[in-house]
């Protein structure tokens, strides 16, 4: 059960700003059931109460954003006819939760799933800038310059080079790397290029937020706060 105010609700599903639903409500654009509301700081229980702007009804959902230790062996879709997915982790029955970007079948480690859109975007979208740091494991020898070529971008094929990233040799067969996009195979891309193949991933960091941090085994989940996942590095 949710007790919202109307203009918080109606701003964050797109309706516009706040002061904007204040206005709609002025004009009686509003109505809670059969009640049009002029003052926008009314509030509805989203099982009880129905909530109408321009005579449609407002489909009032509460958004839950979960963090998950995503094991090898399962992908990241909401339907597979093969194998496991990501959502039989979850334990939600909203349906339109969703995989936040993608790690491959074979790949572990930190995965956010949620059903705000807006939250979403933000997070994949290359533009803010979130860092996804992934550790990885291959066979050969990366380039003598590998860090310095990654810093500038690498040609990863099909036409794409990937933005500026940043590359931290651990061993001679390990490295961490730092990027704010999510191309299709990614890391494994960017490795290859420096003459590398990935033999294990694992996304260690997504934004703020740390696998390690978050006490969560290989396969749990929980659920966690919009403000913790956006909270900044
Ligand atoms: N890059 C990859 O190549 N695979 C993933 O799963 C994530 C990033």
């Amino acid at each position: 059960v949710m007790v919202v105010r109307v203009d918080k609700i109606m701003s964050e599903l797109g309706f516009g700003s706040r002061s904007e639903i204040k206005k709609y409500a002025k004009a009686g654009k509003i109505r809670i059931n059969d009640k049009v509301i002029k003052k926008a700081d009314e509030k509805i229980d989203s099982e009880r109460d129905k909530l109408y702007f321009e005579g449609r009804q407002v489909v009032v959902e509460e958004f839950e954003t979960y963090v998950l230790y995503k094991p090898a062996g399962y992908v990241c879709a909401t339907k597979d006819n093969v194998h496991k997915t990501v959502m039989e982790l979850i334990d939600s029955d909203r349906k339109n939760i969703v995989p936040v970007g993608r790690l491959d079948l074979d790949t572990e480690g930190l995965l956010i799933l949620t059903n705000d859109g807006a939250l979403n975007h933000r997070l994949v979208s290359p533009a803010s800038h979130v860092d996804k740091i992934y550790y990885a494991k291959f066979d050969g020898t990366l380039a003598d310059d590998a860090i310095e070529c990654t810093a500038k971008g690498l040609d990863i094929g099909e036409g794409e080079v990937s933005k500026p990233a940043k590359l931290e040799i651990l061993s001679s067969d390990e490295v961490k790397l730092t990027i704010h996009e999510g191309k299709f195979h990614q890391v494994k891309r960017m490795i290859k290029a420096l003459g590398g193949e990935v033999t294990y991933l694992k996304r260690i960091a997504f934004g703020g937020l740390n696998l390690d941090d978050l006490n969560l085994k290989k396969g749990e989940s929980r659920k966690i706060s919009k403000e913790e996942v956006e909270k900044k590095v």
